[in-house]
């Protein structure tokens, strides 16, 4: 078993980490990352929150995190959903129409900047996963792009785990639409870094020294490098198998890996 890559940890200033797989599955919090948050949090460790998943906001994943024991403020838990809606803001005027196929959550995002959400001459057409995703829906993105509409999607992931195996994620819906219109999304999710860039300015802290946290190697890991911090792979979660092209800088399998001394915060413990 491996337990690292690299065995002498440089200093941690920070840390930005992934919710399904780091801190729970599902609905079930993982004990050891319980225990590691609380023990970051008591000595001043600047943490944020990145995730994927655009149908909670900040503040929803906050309740659970904190049900589950682990302290995380809303304001540094960055969703694609968020982002995503911020990146209208620079495609678009204040108040442009916008057609959203996603989740109430990823509607009230880009209806809180300030965007006319509906389905007929927009500006932009901004997608993630819904579950009430129909032909109509297609139908009507497919108009919208053909005449000339920002394309904007919240994450690539094509199969999210569930309990009892898999069910289609938000990538599988871009892609119909990609297909049906001919036009690419600009994704803002993992693996592309805009999550974690973002994170990195919340935190403020030193772009060496902040390390990117997550489960899967082609997401979180990537989304990492992309940004171009330190990485650390917990194999909590998604365990990928088979020949990857990257990999990541420290490899552990459970944040109570990390040893104490590698935290450099204003508190010593
Ligand atoms: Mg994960």
């Amino acid at each position: 078993m491996i337990d690292r890559l690299k065995t002498n940890w440089p200093k941690i200033s920070g840390i930005i980490s992934d919710l399904d797989g780091v801190t729970y599955r599902g609905d079930e919090p993982i004990e050891s990352a319980v225990r590691a948050f609380q023990r970051w949090n008591n000595i001043g460790l600047p943490y944020a929150f990145v995730t994927n998943n655009s149908t909670k906001s900040a503040e929803e994943f906050s309740d659970k995190l904190n049900a589950m024991g682990i302290p995380a403020d809303p304001a540094r838990i960055i969703t694609t959903s968020a982002v995503a809606a911020d990146r209208l803001s620079d495609l678009l005027e204040t108040r442009s129409r916008v057609m959203v196929i996603g989740e109430p959550a990823l509607v009230r995002a880009v209806a809180d900047r300030n965007f006319e959400v509906v389905d007929e001459d927009v500006g932009a057409v901004i997608a993630g996963l819904d579950r009430s995703f129909t032909y109509a829906k297609l139908a009507r993105a497919q108009t919208a792009l053909l005449g000339g509409a920002h394309f904007i999607g919240t994450n690539p992931d094509t199969m999210l785990p569930t309990a009892g195996g898999f069910e289609p994620g938000a990538g599988a819906i871009l892609n119909a639409i990609e297909i049906a219109s001919g036009v690419t999304p600009i994704i803002i999710g993992k693996p592309e870094p805009d999550l974690v860039t973002t994170a990195l300015s919340k935190l403020g802290t030193d772009r060496q020294s902040t390390f990117m946290l997550g489960d899967q190697i082609m997401t979180d890991i990537a989304a990492g490098h992309a940004a171009g911090i330190p990485t650390i792979r917990v194999r909590t979660g998604i365990i990928e198998t088979g020949p990857l092209s990257i990999s990541p800088d420290f490899d552990i399998e459970s944040l109570e890996g990390i040893p104490a001394n590698a935290f450099s915060t204003a508190k010593e413990p």
